[in-house]
């Protein structure tokens, strides 16, 4: 599909799926959005347990393209972002693929890296972890042999095997590690005996533990944690930080939840007024989305944005990671290419 307008073209993809191996992919949309022959990328990624799909992104792409055609430039970044977000509630993948593409355009038409857009010292970038799905021993065991450069490994647990998990984990390395439970663990008190347990494994934090609508039990078990508990599932924007402030002692911001670079960092500047620590993640993502979170990494606690390293088919060139560190460099926008 392609939409035209002067002086700006849209360009939807064709529905594409990146893949993770043998057997499951995520379905994206890269969206391209043109001014005076500079194209600026964006990209939404859609994993199948979340509400948006390839078709809801192409409806929502049709109307915004709409909207941008009442402007000349993108020079009015906040303003069309802001405009963008009240075409249609939801469709935050969506969003954030219009959100990345403006920025990337607006970076390469004024010569500026995203990262100075939001006033980020690119020298000041965090580690990225490196995540571990549910698997047998051998496996994880496997996994942390071919993952040595990354410093901080991300494992995830579902109330099944956790010990056992960890246990096996911590015979191979020592590395701080992140626990993510995917709101796996459906018990206060079960929850909190186990993070009893991890309190002297080198757990950097436990994200999501409960299920993000027990507001109640996660306040009992922020108050009695011997660990940082985060927000993953429990927040997705910037209007939820005030209901899950009291709760969580950092919250998990990603592009496809919030609707991109413009309200990350918003989020961003708030968690820090509130004194909440920040972890940015990501879903399954190519370099293009990766290349925009990692623009904004130096100014958080924690990244988690290794999307485009579990993937067969990236699509883009982009951020490199040197032992697991994000770099970031002097090129305008996201700092990505569309590989050739
Ligand atoms: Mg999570």
């Amino acid at each position: 599909m392609k939409f035209s307008f002067a002086p700006h073209t849209i360009y939807f993809k064709r529905p594409f799926k990146i893949s993770h191996g043998m057997r499951t992919s995520t379905p994206i949309v890269i969206t391209q959005l043109e001014c005076d022959g500079v194209i600026g990328y964006g990209e939404a990624s859609l994993p199948p347990y979340l509400v948006e799909t390839q078709e809801s992104v192409f409806v929502f792409l049709n109307r915004a393209s709409k909207l941008l055609a009442l402007y000349k430039t993108p020079d009015k970044l906040e303003e069309i972002i802001k405009q963008v977000d009240l075409l249609a509630p939801f469709n935050t993948a969506a969003k954030a693929s219009v959100d990345i593409a403006l920025h990337d355009l607006y970076g390469k038409l004024h010569n500026i890296p995203c990262w100075k857009m939001f006033n980020a010292d690119k020298n000041a970038t965090p580690n990225t972890s490196f995540t571990f799905g549910i698997d047998t021993p051998e496996i994880l065991k496997n996994k942390v042999e071919e993952t040595r450069e990354y410093k901080i490994l991300k494992i995830k647990l579902n109330g099944e095997d956790d010990k056992l998990t960890i246990n096996t984990i911590r015979s191979v390395t020592d590395k701080p590690i992140a626990i993510d439970v995917n709101q796996g663990w459906k018990n206060k008190f079960e929850a909190l005996k186990m993070i009893e347990w991890l309190e002297n494994k080198n757990v950097l934090f436990v994200e999501q533990p409960l299920p993000k609508e027990n507001i109640e039990d996660a306040f009992w078990l922020f108050q009695n944690s011997p660990l940082p508990i985060f927000a993953d599932e429990a927040i997705q924007r910037y209007s939820d930080i005030e209901s899950i402030k009291h709760c969580y002692d950092g919250i998990n911001i990603k592009f496809m939840k919030c609707g991109g670079m413009f309200e990350a960092h918003r989020m961003i500047e708030r968690a820090r007024e509130l004194n909440l620590k920040i972890l940015l993640g990501c879903m399954s993502e190519t370099s293009c989305a990766i290349s925009a979170a990692a623009q904004l990494s130096p100014l958080i606690n924690y990244a988690d944005l290794d999307g485009s390293l579990l993937i067969k088919n990236d699509l883009f060139d982009g951020v490199r990671f040197v032992n697991g560190k994000i770099m970031l460099d002097d090129l305008p926008g996201i700092g990505a290419f569309q590989k050739v």
